[in-house]
């Protein structure tokens, strides 16, 4: 068993549609693979179809972009009702804000000369998907600023930069409780990213106490000390570990299945779950 529990489709900023998420998924030989999008369920049913076409377990997730103290934190919620209100209510408002808030982001790059229209970044969204700044960057690479995404990272998207402008995003606390309220599996997605560098030891005991289920600790952006540091803690709190690709299709680097969740440690997410099932074909 090959189990890749976290991937983005076109329905947030992964390059590949659900389908051909899916598709790739079985081509790389993964038994399971999870569609994690963020702040939204939008690839779901296409996700769905497919799966039952190629023969290919699928885990309907999200990942919810939170933030405390100004800084992202990723929150991966496996098999959650997508019709539970209160989460429902909540994605549907992080997503309005970053409408708003990539207007001001352009808004901010046009002013200091950078050519650059929200019509150039809307043409890089597929309908009905969550806005983010690798939409901008996609935007800016047609536009001849940059050469690829990862540049458009580097040098003007970035956490620090002077165009970067911030969206509404819950707590941690806050999306843990949706997330379980919904019959879903909370996991902190990539906790000890040097991106979001942000996640203490005492906040990992904090979020264990109020649901937190599980760790991502294998991981691309984790070096061997954030993987040691992950299951030290997942060991003393009794947290589940995984590990997954974060696959985003020609957008990033990251293949799917470079990394991999244990069977044992996936059963233990599945008997936590009572949203939605995972689809077995
Ligand atoms: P946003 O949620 O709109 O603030 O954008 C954050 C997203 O940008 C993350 O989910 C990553 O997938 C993506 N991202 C961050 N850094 C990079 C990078 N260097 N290259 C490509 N995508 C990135
Ligand atoms: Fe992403
Ligand atoms: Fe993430
Ligand atoms: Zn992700």
């Amino acid at each position: 068993m090959k189990i890749d529990l976290h991937a983005h489709s076109t329905a947030s900023d992964g390059t590949e549609s659900p389908a051909e998420l899916v598709a790739a998924a079985k081509v790389a030989g993964l038994s399971t693979i999870a569609i994690t999008d963020h702040d939204t369920t939008a690839g779901w049913d296409e996700a769905v179809e497919a799966a039952i076409h190629e023969g290919i377990d699928l885990v309907r997730g999200i990942e919810i972009s939170c933030s405390r103290d100004y800084r992202s934190i990723h929150l991966l919620g496996y098999l959650p009702d997508p019709d539970d209100p209160r989460l429902a209510i909540e994605l549907a408002r992080a997503r309005d804000s970053r409408v708003s808030r990539m207007d001001r982001m352009v808004q901010r790059m046009a002013d200091d000369g950078i050519p650059i229209t929200v019509e150039e970044v809307r043409a890089q969204v597929a309908p009905g998907a969550t806005l983010g700044r690798p939409h901008l960057a996609d935007a800016l690479v047609v536009s001849g600023v940059v050469p690829d995404r990862d540049e458009a990272f580097r040098d003007l998207l970035h956490d620090g930069s002077k165009y970067y402008v911030g969206h509404y995003a819950p707590d941690p606390v806050a999306a843990i409780s949706l997330v379980r309220g919904a019959g879903g599996v909370p996991v902190l997605a990539h906790p000890f990213a040097m991106r979001t560098a942000t996640i203490s030891d005492d906040m990992v005991e904090e979020l264990a106490a109020v649901g937190l289920a599980g760790l991502e600790a294998h991981h691309r952006d984790h070096e061997p000390a954030d993987v040691e540091r992950a299951v030290r803690l997942a060991e003393r709190h009794d947290l589940v570990i995984t590990g997954s690709s974060d696959y985003h299709g020609t957008g990033k680097l990251n293949r799917l299945g470079e990394f991999t969740t244990e069977p044992r440690q996936w059963s233990r997410i599945v008997e936590q779950s009572h949203g939605v099932k995972v689809v077995q074909p």
